[in-house]
């Protein structure tokens, strides 16, 4: 069965249990539109609906029906009818519902009418391209999301508009296009494919550059994903040698896959990265993205949290749609113990991190894209135990500060960024000297050596101006020190794969 078989077959049992509210969420009024017509029809039902721009208007042709009433007085008439086999629409339901108590309040007092009066077989349907459930109406609400085309889909689009436009299209155009639309709409890719036909008479392979920039537009616009542009090398990474080891295994793996696949080689899936505060696991991610030579999506966890319910879950489902939209990539998920704050824990924000995290765990369990998740964290005591098990990644590394050896490397380093002479400068010593630094606070040394040696008549660098700079740096191992304390004791319970 197809995704969108199932989702109908899905609604329809909804539907004849009496659930009073369905809840879909789709990019596409048109399909929602194809699915009530179907649904209607088999059930013999009528159709009224309301939507933002223009009140109560015909299903069919969408002109006004009667002059504009909003939502609340809409909802009050629709309490006084007889709504006897029934479908009610209500479009830009999201928008509607935000901050208005009194349609919040009405359609309470329509689900709960059609839920004492199973006899009247009526369903109020709310379309939105966003899943934002007040908590008041949570327990009445069912949410459904139609799921995007997928290839078979894309080609019939492409097909019919060729057909349309008296154009044809070639084998290979028609496949490379088809998976370039993957994670748009149907009217995105319609819209596109007309934008490229205008540009130079044709619809072939050309295109996807057009696709690739809309949906790079797109992923700016979801205010959810940054692409992010790095220049990062693994060279640039001191020490970590286990982690860029392992890297560079999956980077072979990448670069052959189909090789890999036929000799049973699984694809890779991620890793997940967790330690200290600026030891490199942020740095680790950019020049992961520059090794598999592939885009870097940054997945702001923070900013997926909503306010409504179905919030949250529909900015992470859209966020990881996005991701697989522009597959082959590298998709970083910063602080990641933060989507998952208080699992468990019974509080109000714990439902959601819950439904959350089972979201992305089947996401992670699934996915079939090219998509190789990194995801980084400090504070492991937040992730739930399930992540942490093996087989969701397929490695898990814990950071640590560096060594001295790996002190000596990231000096080194930093150094030669600024073009200075790590031959003349004595990087044993300021390894020696610096015990507890992280990568962040050597960086933070040299950066602030060579300014003062400019400021004071641009004299050369010397070790000892750095030895003087160290000396009055307090490193975040010292100035953190309890919570310091208290990640390694947890790291070293989880017996975590050292990435050193
Ligand atoms: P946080 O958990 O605070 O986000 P992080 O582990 O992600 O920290 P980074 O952002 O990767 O830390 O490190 C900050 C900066 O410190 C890097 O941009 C880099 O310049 C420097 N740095 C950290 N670790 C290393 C390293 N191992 N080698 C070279 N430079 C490093």
């Amino acid at each position: 069965m197809s995704n969108t078989e199932t989702l109908y077959t899905n609604i329809r049992a909804h539907i004849e249990s009496h659930y009073p509210l369905l809840y879909l969420v789709t990019f596409e009024e048109k399909q929602a539109d194809q699915l009530i017509t179907q649904l209607a029809v088999e059930d013999k039902r009528k159709i009224c609906e309301w939507n933002l721009a223009r009140g109560v208007v015909s299903f069919d042709h969408k002109q006004p029906l009667a002059d504009y009433r909003d939502l609340a007085s809409t909802l009050e008439d629709w309490l006084n009818e007889d709504l006897t086999n029934h479908f009610l629409i209500i479009k830009d339901a999201h928008l509607a519902m935000r901050d208005n108590p009194l349609v919040i309040a009405r359609l309470k007092a329509l689900a709960n009418k059609l839920l004492h009066n199973s006899e009247t077989k009526a369903t109020v349907l709310l379309i939105s391209s966003q899943a934002c459930i007040p908590p008041e109406l949570e327990k009445f609400i069912t949410l459904f999301d139609l799921p995007l085309p997928d290839e078979e889909k894309i080609r019939a689009v492409i097909n019919d508009l060729i057909g349309r436009l008296g154009e044809t299209i070639d084998a290979k155009s028609l496949t490379e296009l088809t998976l370039a639309f993957r994670g748009l709409s149907e009217h995105e890719i319609t819209q596109l494919l007309y934008r490229g036909f205008q540009q130079d008479g044709e619809i072939n392979s050309d295109d996807v550059a057009l696709v690739l920039h809309e949906k790079e537009q797109i992923i700016k616009k979801s205010g959810i994903l940054d692409m992010v542009s790095s220049v990062e090398k693994l060279e640039n990474i001191g020490g970590l040698m286990q982690l860029k080891k392992w890297l560079k295994q999956k980077a072979n793996i990448l670069h052959n896959l189909t090789d890999a696949r036929a000799f049973g080689v699984e694809d890779p899936k991620g890793v997940m990265i967790v330690g200290m505060p600026g030891c490199g696991k942020s740095l680790t991610a950019k020049a992961t993205a520059s090794l598999f030579k592939l885009p870097l999506l940054r997945l702001d966890v923070g900013s997926l949290m909503g306010k409504y319910v179905g919030e949250s879950e529909s900015n992470m489902r859209r966020a990881l749609q996005l991701a697989e939209a522009v597959s082959p990539c590298v998709l970083w998920v910063d602080e990641l113990e933060k989507a998952f704050v208080g699992i468990g824990s019974g509080n109000a924000g714990s439902e959601v991190a819950t439904r959350l995290f089972g979201y992305f765990l089947t996401w992670m369990q699934d996915k079939t894209g090219a998509v190789f998740v990194l995801a980084t964290a400090n504070d492991i005591s937040a992730l739930p135990p399930e992540l942490l098990r093996k087989g969701r990644f397929d490695e898990i590394f814990y950071v640590d500060f560096p060594t001295r050896d790996e002190r000596e490397g990231i000096f080194a380093i930093h150094l030669k960024k600024r073009n200075k002479n790590s031959i003349t400068i004595d990087v044993k010593k300021l390894a020696e000297k610096t015990d507890g630094f992280s990568g962040a606070d050597i960086e933070a040394v040299v950066k602030e050596a060579i300014e003062v040696a400019f400021v004071d008549n641009r004299t050369a660098l010397t070790t000892e101006r750095l030895i003087t700079v160290i000396n009055n740096t307090h490193p975040l191992k010292i100035v953190m020190k309890d919570k310091v304390q208290e990640y390694a004791d947890k790291f070293n319970n989880l017996k975590i794969k050292p990435a050193s």
